[in-house]
């Protein structure tokens, strides 16, 4: 779209404020709370309404609202600084990269991922890896290191959550409004769109490029919904993961393929590639076709791509790591073998994987047969995934195996309250932006009154329960129906949550084991509890709708009606007034099956401990002081390990949590220990676990490597 088209669709703005489009289309706001209040301030129910999408909300605006603004002195003093530093932001040449890792600039990684979690306004991401990849390309952006992210725009999206009367989750796709989009179509040097061509099984599909702009880094998204393609290949990425095996199939040969060539239409030459996950593992063979097309022999580019490239792998579970049947592949690949110059065995050699039922094309095969550097997410999944694929080094031991570990991060200012985050202007100083992984500096966190944080603590919960009770309202006005009790929560209950994605492995229901002892824990006199649930399950998973449906069904028993509540809908919006509302953060994976986690990281930096297995980053993070750990003993029995672990769930909250949380209050009403927990979560979470000590890892252990110069030497 021209600029010419895009004054098509808009409210015209007053000049004055003009430049509230510009802001809306770089999602800088997302993680500037004081941007979104530049349009939430003019007129607050219709920011709810396009569910804070800047985007749409300047398109249904009335004039006369920004008018108002425009004409308001006050407002105009609040657009006018955010404006500068958004500007500042932009225009700065003295980054933190240019000052720690100078080596990086003027290099180029790209960065490839099927899905980015970016903002519940762009629904191209469905759970943990998305929210991830969403989260470095912003702390890219913010140390100012030079990045490029490719990923697809999906024009379906992944599916709004609803549930009916029973309970039973109902998946709903709504098709996206392009002109709500904050993306614009990517141009080449010489200014002309970029569309790109990908041959799938024989027949020439194309995606048109378009440009999202995350502050300084920017995200090129390929849609296949344009007019040269069949009806088939428009619907291919119109939904992520929502297709069979072949749609898969074609939708990371557009990924991987697709994404190199769009790249080099846009006249960008990576030094180095960065596969989040497996989905993107593709475009390493079409880094190989480049180099063999330029007559270098396939030994010596294989080795050349080897050294440019780097692998992050997020699935423990073998069953869920990609892999392709070969017939598969042949229907895909058969007039692309011939053009690396080798064979049908040779080409499914370089991503065989042996299963029971025979020989597959993995993506993972594929990704560390062709990149130096891999890593896993946490200090456990390295050790976990090392196992996994010691197969493919026969001739190394475990520890030996070149996997690695990156523990995950989150994006802090994403993730932060923004009340909090004002306390850390206070106590840690203005900048403390600047200085994240700063152990030393977060330590300046005890310093804060108990009062002053648990008033803040109360409010954030009080902000919840309000949040979650609309919510509620909404569900059933849709339904028609009243709920059997109301109003849902206690504002000053002990509020457990829990919300991620309904994968069975991390047992949703398993706090339901006992349901006479839970209910007994909920409603004792005088220290009642709550627990407020959110999650999807992937529409082709039927144990994970089993389980919403039953702690659903859960919810509306005597005894848990009121006090267990499950919210539809499970989004970053949600996860946002979760992870910093609730009082304690409730994670069950069954080990080792969670790679990481990263929920209970966004809480632990809001001050709200975790009850946790030992899986993922919590044994990186756990001190004795700052959480809880449950379930310590493993059994080789499922439903012994979940009996246990609920057992200890139970100890826990009984003779620890509720507790701290009720008793040991001082002459103010302050639960000094408890308090105390909650700085020690922040202090000891916070500057390691974030997206900023993630990526110096990233950097020091890849990154620099991988975009040095490289000369091969043929032997
Ligand atoms: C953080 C986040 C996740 C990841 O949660 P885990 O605890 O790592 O499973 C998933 N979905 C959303 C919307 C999130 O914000």
């Amino acid at each position: 779209m021209t600029q010419l088209d895009l004054e098509l669709f808009f409210t015209p703005i007053p000049k004055r404020i003009g430049r509230l489009r510009e802001l809306a289309y770089n999602l800088w706001w997302t993680w500037h709370p004081e941007a979104q209040d530049l349009y939430s301030q003019i007129d607050p129910d219709l920011w709810e309404l396009v569910y804070h999408n800047p985007v749409q909300f300047l398109r249904q605006v009335r004039q006369r609202r920004l008018d108002q603004a425009a004409g308001n002195p006050t407002y105009l003093r609040q657009f006018d600084s955010v404006l500068s530093d958004f500007d500042a932001y932009m225009d700065a040449t003295d980054t933190w990269c240019t000052r720690q890792y100078p080596l990086t600039q003027g290099k180029t990684i790209a960065y490839f991922s099927a899905e980015f979690g970016l903002h519940e306004s762009l629904p191209i991401y469905s759970g943990g890896l998305g929210i991830l990849a969403g989260d470095h390309l912003k702390e890219a952006s913010d140390i100012g290191l030079p990045l490029v992210a490719v990923g697809f725009i999906y024009p379906q999206g992944y599916f709004r959550q609803r549930l009916d009367r029973e309970g039973r989750q109902l998946a709903e796709y709504q098709k996206l409004t392009f002109v709500d989009v904050p993306a614009i179509p990517a141009r080449t040097p010489a200014g002309d769109e970029v569309v790109v061509e990908v041959e799938l099984a024989g027949r020439l599909t194309y995606a048109r490029v378009y440009r999202i702009q995350v502050g300084r880094t920017p995200l090129f998204v390929m849609d296949t919904d344009i007019h040269p393609n069949v009806e088939q290949n428009r619907e291919l990425a119109a939904r992520l993961y929502g297709g069979d095996h072949e749609i898969r199939l074609a939708q990371e040969v557009i990924l991987g393929i697709g994404g190199v060539r769009a790249l080099r239409q846009l006249g960008i030459n990576p030094t180095a590639w960065h596969l989040n996950e497996g989905h993107a593992a593709f475009l390493l063979l079409e880094l190989l076709r480049e180099l063999v097309s330029q007559g270098m022999p396939i030994e010596q580019a294989m080795q050349q791509v080897r050294t440019h490239t780097i692998f992050t792998t997020h699935t423990p579970a073998p069953s869920h790591n990609d892999a392709f049947p070969i017939n598969l592949i042949e229907k895909f690949f058969w007039r692309y073998w011939p053009q690396l110059g080798i064979g049908h065995e040779e080409f499914m050699n370089l991503a065989r994987q042996d299963q029971s039922w025979g020989p597959t094309f993995s993506m993972t095969t594929l990704a560390l047969n062709f990149t130096e550097r891999a890593n896993g997410v946490s200090k456990l999944h390295g050790h976990v995934a090392r196992g996994m694929w010691q197969w493919l080094y026969p001739e190394k031991s475990r520890d030996e195996v070149p996997i690695q570990a990156i523990s995950n991060g989150v994006h802090t200012s994403s993730w932060v309250a923004p009340e909090l985050a004002q306390i850390y202007d206070a106590y840690l100083g203005i900048g403390w932006q600047d200085r994240l992984d700063d152990a030393a500096l977060w330590e300046r966190i005890y310093d804060i009154p108990n009062d002053v944080l648990w008033s803040i603590r109360r409010r954030l919960k009080h902000n919840l329960v309000a949040f979650a009770r609309e919510r509620t309202r909404q569900r059933f006005h849709l339904l028609r129906e009243s709920p059997a009790i109301w109003p849902v929560l206690e504002e000053d209950a002990l509020t457990i949550g829990f919300a991620r994605r309904f994968a069975p492995y991390k047992r949703a229901t398993l706090i339901f084991n006992d349901l006479e002892r839970l209910k007994a824990i909920l409603n004792n006199p005088g220290h009642p509890v709550q627990i407020i649930f959110a999650g999807k399950a992937h529409p082709g998973d039927e144990e994970g709708k089993r389980f919403i449906h039953d702690i659903y069904q859960f919810s509306l028993q005597p005894g848990f009606a009121g006090r267990v509540l499950f919210l539809e809908e499970y989004d970053i919006a949600t996860a946002r007034e979760m992870v910093k509302g609730v009082d304690v953060w409730l994670n069950t994976p069954r080990r080792p099956h969670e790679a990481s986690g990263t929920s209970g990281q966004k809480a632990s930096l809001n001050g709200v401990p975790n009850i946790s297995v030992l899986d993922g980053w919590w044994p990186e993070a756990y001190n004795g002081n700052n959480g809880w750990a449950i379930g310590e003993e493993w059994y080789r029995e499922p439903e012994v390990q979940d009996r246990n672990d609920a057992r200890s769930i139970y100890q826990v909250l009984e003779d620890e949590v509720i507790p701290r949380f009720y008793d040991q209050r001082d002459a103010a009403g302050v639960p000094v220990q408890w308090i105390t927990m909650c700085k020690e979560a922040i202090v000891t979470v916070a500057p390691y676990f974030s997206t900023r000590r993630m990526l110096v890892d990233y950097i020091q252990q890849f990154y620099l490597s991988a975009t040095l110069p490289h000369t091969i030497t043929t032997e």
